[in-house]
């Protein structure tokens, strides 16, 4: 079923928008049969299982990470990471930068916001993120490149509310894009939408949408 799943999204999402396939929990042999589909884009949230998968799998597969990462898992994912979408504070993104530089890299990343109802999701506020892009610490920063943004919505069927979150998240990213990345054309990326409300993303302008049940079934546990 997963190759059908993957054809019905891919059929749904207009062109300049791109699947992240969220394999999280998921065994290899799922991600080769999505991978054998034409999908070349996965996204993970643990650092350790990410590298477990990106060692059984071709090399030509772009790792995408999604999770809170700890200081401590940095290193685990900086060799071959394509693009960190969950930068939520000062500090990490100095570690990823530190741990990219060892690695003579440039690592792809995305300031992850909080703009949910709940307070348990990660997530910087316009406040934090101003401070961060206005550091010293930052402007020193060479071994990491920020793309983009990223949020996730409140888990909710109120549509409105979760449109809501989404219009949020696209006018921090304009305020960005005038204020810090106007003359910067890797600032592009906006990254919501998961199996239940990618579609509305879409409209509020997704440019990455980050799809893990609609493709892969249900997962055993939630994280
Ligand atoms: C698990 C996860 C997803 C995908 O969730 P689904 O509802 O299964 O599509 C997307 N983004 C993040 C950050 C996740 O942790």
């Amino acid at each position: 079923m997963i190759k059908e799943n993957l054809e019905k999204i891919r059929a749904t999402l207009p062109v300049g928008v791109t699947l992240v396939a969220v394999s999280k929990t998921k065994p290899v042999i799922d991600l080769q049969e999505a991978y054998d589909a034409g999908q070349r884009i996965f996204g993970e949230n643990h650092a350790l299982e990410m590298r477990d998968k990106h060692e059984a799998l071709p090399t030509d597969i772009q790792w995408h990470f999604i999770g809170h990462l700890q200081t401590n898992k940095i290193k685990y994912i900086i060799p071959f990471v394509t693009l960190i979408h969950s930068i939520d504070s000062a500090n990490l993104l100095e570690a990823v930068n530190k741990e990219a530089k060892k690695h003579d890299r440039v690592v792809d990343c995305l300031l992850q916001f909080h703009i949910a109802m709940e307070e348990t999701k990660f997530g910087l506020d316009m406040e934090e993120a101003r401070l961060l892009l206005d550091s010293e610490a930052f402007k020193e920063m060479q071994n990491v490149r920020i793309c983009g943004v990223m949020g996730m919505a409140t888990f909710t069927d109120d549509e409105d509310e979760v449109r809501k979150e989404f219009k949020h998240l696209k006018e921090i990213y304009d305020t960005l894009k005038a204020d810090y990345f106007a003359d910067l054309p890797q600032f592009k990326e906006i990254s919501m939408g998961m199996s239940d409300d990618y579609p509305i993303a879409v409209e509020e302008g997704a440019t990455l949408v980050r799809v893990g049940s609609k493709i892969f079934g249900a997962r055993n546990y939630n994280s």
